[in-house]
């Protein structure tokens, strides 16, 4: 095992297309670190770095103690497990796990040895003798994982390898995965463009967006504090509402005044959310100017309409989407501001009503405009 170490990595392809910018990332010793963004933001070539199958153009990369950028993959001690697995058609499952160990002359008993423990870890002894056309896309799944394993690799590195499967296997394969890894505890860099399957398999996770880094940190951090607005929205699902407005002081309350927006008609009155305290402390400073509220969908609920809360958002209910013990709110508020609320599925709650939503506030997220906008709430 080894933590592996990018520092100041770029890669440009010829043509001129960089693909990686900058990159600078430190995977300790035994962590389970996932690289997540959109297709095309760079995290498979990234991990191509570290496997040696891309030369980087400048920036250094370390595996354990040791500077691999000159060193042949096969001799950088990683094991990748590809999203087509890639396994040799003409071979039995057995030979499949064996051959690289066979490659580098491992005695003939330990081989034996390691292919039979991680088959018999994998549940997969019975199927030593077959060929990969022989098995379904989980057993394959399970096999290109054991060749991994029995290279007893410093670290492995996942590009995809869920995304063959079908949506109930993936669940089902992603929690095996987290389980081996707590019981090999090897260093795993795992490439995937699934927010839900980074968050629920990461020690932290990795976001890209064009090539750069935007945030590294364990999952829930980037899901309560995402560093901008772009892993706001990538991160978490129905993804967070953002609400144009600006900050206001009024007596004692700092507010969040929504600005008119046009979705639905609009032309009623502007939601006023009243602050936390310890959030208005961070935002007075930007009072008059624009700012984006970032909510959750789970972060509003239906508010008492008898109890006359603040901080709630009037919305028309344009579609309602039941989930079981849940339900998604798709509406738009009185101002004309696009919405979505994931709040406790309720019979008699249809398209067309209006409800008020209760916005919890201390969850709230606060952006400067634009697409990208930083989150102010980080300083
Ligand atoms: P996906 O999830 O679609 O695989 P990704 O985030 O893994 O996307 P990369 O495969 O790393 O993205 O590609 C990053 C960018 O680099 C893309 O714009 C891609 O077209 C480009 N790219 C990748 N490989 C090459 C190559 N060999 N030559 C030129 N451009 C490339």
């Amino acid at each position: 095992m080894a933590r592996v170490s990018l520092q100041h990595i770029a890669k440009t392809f010829p043509g001129g297309h960089a693909a990686v910018r900058d990159v600078s990332l430190e995977i300790a010793d035994g962590e389970f670190l996932v690289l997540v963004g959109p297709s095309g933001c760079g995290k498979s070539t990234t991990l191509r770095l570290v496997a040696g199958l891309e030369e980087a153009t400048t920036g250094m990369i370390m595996i354990g103690d040791r500077v691999v950028n000159e060193v042949h993959p096969k001799d950088r001690d990683i094991a990748m497990v590809f999203q087509n697995y890639a396994l040799y058609p003409h071979m039995s499952v057995y030979k499949n796990m064996a051959f690289a160990l066979k490659l580098r002359r491992v005695a003939r008993a330990e081989i034996e040895r390691r292919v039979m423990g991680t088959a018999r870890m994998l549940g997969i002894e019975e199927l030593l003798d077959r060929k990969p056309r022989a098995l379904s896309g989980g057993q394959r799944q399970r096999v290109a994982v054991g060749r991994a394993i029995v290279r007893e690799p410093k670290a492995f590195l996942f590009d995809e390898p869920l995304s063959n499967l079908d949506a109930k296997l993936r669940v089902t394969t992603r929690a095996e995965l987290k389980a081996l890894h707590q019981r090999l505890k090897t260093t795993t860099i795992y490439v995937t463009h699934d927010q839900e399957e980074a968050m629920t398999l990461g020690d932290r996770i990795a976001v890209m967006h064009k090539g750069q880094l935007q945030q590294v940190a364990p999952p829930l951090e980037v899901y309560r504090r995402p560093t901008n607005r772009f892993v706001a929205s990538f991160v978490g699902t129905p993804p967070m509402n953002f609400i144009d407005g600006t900050i206001t002081a009024e007596g004692d309350a700092t507010l969040f005044v929504e600005k008119p927006g046009s979705v639905g008609g609009g032309g009623g009155p502007q939601a006023r959310v009243r602050l936390t305290r310890a959030i208005a402390d961070g935002l007075l400073p930007m009072a008059g100017r624009a700012i984006v509220m970032g909510v959750r969908p789970q972060h509003l609920r239906e508010a008492d309409a008898a109890s006359g809360e603040d901080s709630t958002l009037g919305v028309q209910v344009g579609v309602v989407e039941p989930l079981g013990d849940s339900m998604d709110l798709h509406g738009a508020t009185a101002a004309g501001n696009a919405i979505v609320a994931r709040v406790p599925a309720r019979v008699g709650l249809s398209g067309g009503q209006f409800v008020r939503l209760a916005v919890d506030v201390g969850q709230a997220n606060f952006f400067a405009p634009g697409e990208e906008g930083k989150n102010l709430l980080l300083g």
